[in-house]
């Protein structure tokens, strides 16, 4: 009887405490934060182009102790700032998460929508209406959602940019709180009454503070610039530069160019922009407690100066050289950070794009590569001739925009025309523009399955209920833009392919180049911390990328 009772209580023990193991394995597995970062307009090619300027415990900390995916491509067009960083967190493309550009034509409304644009919200923290957002308009859950859900909203979000869009979007729907910097002669962190009534003390206090006025200083380069063998010559015709200094050249000097310049929005497109954002991710991480439990919880920072600095001076430019020297010991800072208040080992990051972008067409130019600058004032009028010949109508069009013209389906039923005929009969037409490369009709689109090449990336970037009926693809490296500075949004290389890096908790250290795409992230993120996809994920788990335990 005694030995029977024994048995079994050591039965109980052992079933508790084998129970109680495998509780505090799994904990030990989750990470008790993910940190999403996301470089506004960084191509891979800089990761390997200004590595020799690189320390040790930026990017190269990254790569070397993380997992380097070098093949990651965006696999759908337009690769712009929404769309980008809505793939990103949710897994999936325009396609289905439905942010298909960062403005677009609403059809059933009329008029242009915004990606993040709310206008039943209120602005918290500003009188300007910059803080109206929300993500309403993006159809799926992120993976910070699903975390939401998985913790039973003990996990948090937070998000933190410069642009509204870099903050709102991967944040998600269900977020605590997303954050952007809205400059003029403010300065300020803002946020939406989506989110919240009041700012919490720890932003009200970063506001009171004098982190961002002290930036307004001289900009010159971090390290010596004849150091700099990467990039073009600091004066060059392929730069824009600010107004107030007749040459786009070192030293800016931020304090003076600011009156030209919209005051403290000068310092989006200077490298203390990427400054700003970490001290005020640092100041979110502490004020919000991130990853201080068994709670894992979502930290999402969008560096968007790349991206202002890349449009204004061009990928070649010295700028963007000294911007990523800079960037670096940014990450460092963060890094460091997060190994303090987190703990080495028990956080996860991955660093990624929104987009690459192309080198000035002006400057290809000069060295015989095929590229220019689209004329679309020509297109227009071929087009508004053809359509008064053929159609006697100058009403049937609704809007054209980013690549898409939207017909006006009223005009059509008066006159009687049938819609595929007309889309079809457009692209006869467009197709022999100039530097018009591709064209296709949201007929091809709805019914054909493409397999493979650019047609493949429209088809992920068009969504039945909000593009337009035709969609044209620009010739290589020909653009809509100034001669100055760089662009993107095509589906070539240039402005797909981007850096992927994961780092820290469950994160096998290596690299690879299989071709990986940016819809992999969130379900690989998913798969590591064992919660749903996000709703709509049509990426695939990185397996390789996974410690096997
Ligand atoms: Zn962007
Ligand atoms: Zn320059
Ligand atoms: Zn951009």
């Amino acid at each position: 009887m005694r030995l029977v009772f024994v048995m079994l209580l050591s039965l109980v023990f052992s079933c508790s405490s084998a129970q109680e193991t495998a509780s505090i394995n799994s904990d030990n597995q989750r990470p008790k934060l993910v940190v999403g970062i996301v470089v506004d307009q960084m191509r891979y090619d800089y990761l390997t182009r200004f590595g020799a300027h690189f320390g040790e415990g930026g990017f190269k900390r990254l790569m070397n102790e993380g997992f380097n995916c070098k093949n990651n491509h965006y696999n759908y067009i337009p690769t712009i700032t929404g769309p980008g960083h809505a793939s990103i967190f949710t897994g999936t493309s325009p396609k289905y998460h439905g942010i298909i550009a960062n403005d677009w034509y609403d059809k059933e409304i009329g008029l242009s929508v915004y990606c993040a644009g709310d206008p039943r919200m209120q602005s918290i923290g500003t009188e300007s209406s910059a803080g109206r957002r929300s993500p309403y308009r993006m159809l799926t859950t992120t993976f910070a959602d699903e975390n939401r859900l998985f913790t039973q909203q003990r996990g948090k979000t937070i998000g933190v940019s410069i642009k509204d869009r870099g903050a709102v979007l991967p944040a998600g729907h269900s977020a605590n709180a997303a954050y952007w910097f809205y400059g003029k002669k403010e300065g300020n962190f803002i946020s939406s009454s989506y989110y919240m009534s009041e700012l919490p003390q720890w932003v009200k206090d970063f506001n009171d503070s004098d982190i961002v006025e002290r930036y307004l200083k001289t900009w010159d380069t971090y390290k010596d610039i004849t150091t700099y063998q990467e990039s073009g010559p600091d004066n060059t015709e392929y730069e824009g530069g600010f107004k107030g200094k007749e040459t786009a050249t070192f030293p800016y000097e931020l304090a003076t160019l600011k009156e030209e310049n919209d005051y403290f929005d000068i310092l989006r497109e200077t490298p203390y922009g990427n400054s700003m954002v970490t001290d005020f991710a640092l100041a979110a991480l502490e004020g919000e407690a991130l990853g201080k439990d068994a709670m894992t919880d979502v930290l999402t920072v969008s560096y968007s100066s790349t991206d202002y600095i890349g449009h204004n001076f061009g990928v070649n430019s010295k700028e963007i050289q000294d911007t990523y020297v800079r960037l670096d010991l940014e990450l460092k800072r963060f890094l460091e950070a997060l190994d303090k208040q987190v703990g080495v080992g028990a956080y996860t990051v991955f660093l990624t794009s929104d987009h690459g972008a192309v080198e000035v067409p002006a400057y290809l130019q000069s060295q015989k590569i095929p590229a220019g600058y689209l004329n679309n004032n020509d297109r227009k009028n071929l087009f508004r001739k053809f359509l008064q010949k053929t159609y006697g109508s100058s009403n049937l069009i609704a809007d054209i925009s980013n690549n898409q013209i939207f017909l006006n389906y009223e005009e059509l039923d008066s006159l009687g025309l049938n819609l595929k005929d007309v889309q079809d009969a457009i692209v006869n037409e467009q197709i022999r523009y100039p530097n018009v490369y591709k064209v296709y009709s949201a007929y091809a689109m709805s019914t054909t399955e493409f397999t493979n090449g650019i047609e493949v990336l429209l088809q992920n970037g068009y969504n039945q209920r909000r593009s337009g009926d035709i969609l044209i693809v620009d010739n290589p490296a020909y653009i809509t833009y100034g001669k100055t500075g760089s662009t993107h949004g095509s589906g070539l290389n240039y402005d797909t392919h981007v850096p992927l890096l994961f780092y820290g908790n469950g994160i096998q250290q290596g690299s690879t180049l299989k071709k990986t795409t940016i819809t992999d992230i969130a379900p690989t993120i998913s798969a590591l911390l064992g919660i749903s996809f996000p709703n709509v994920a049509t990426g695939s788990v990185l397996d390789y990328v996974i410690k096997k335990d």
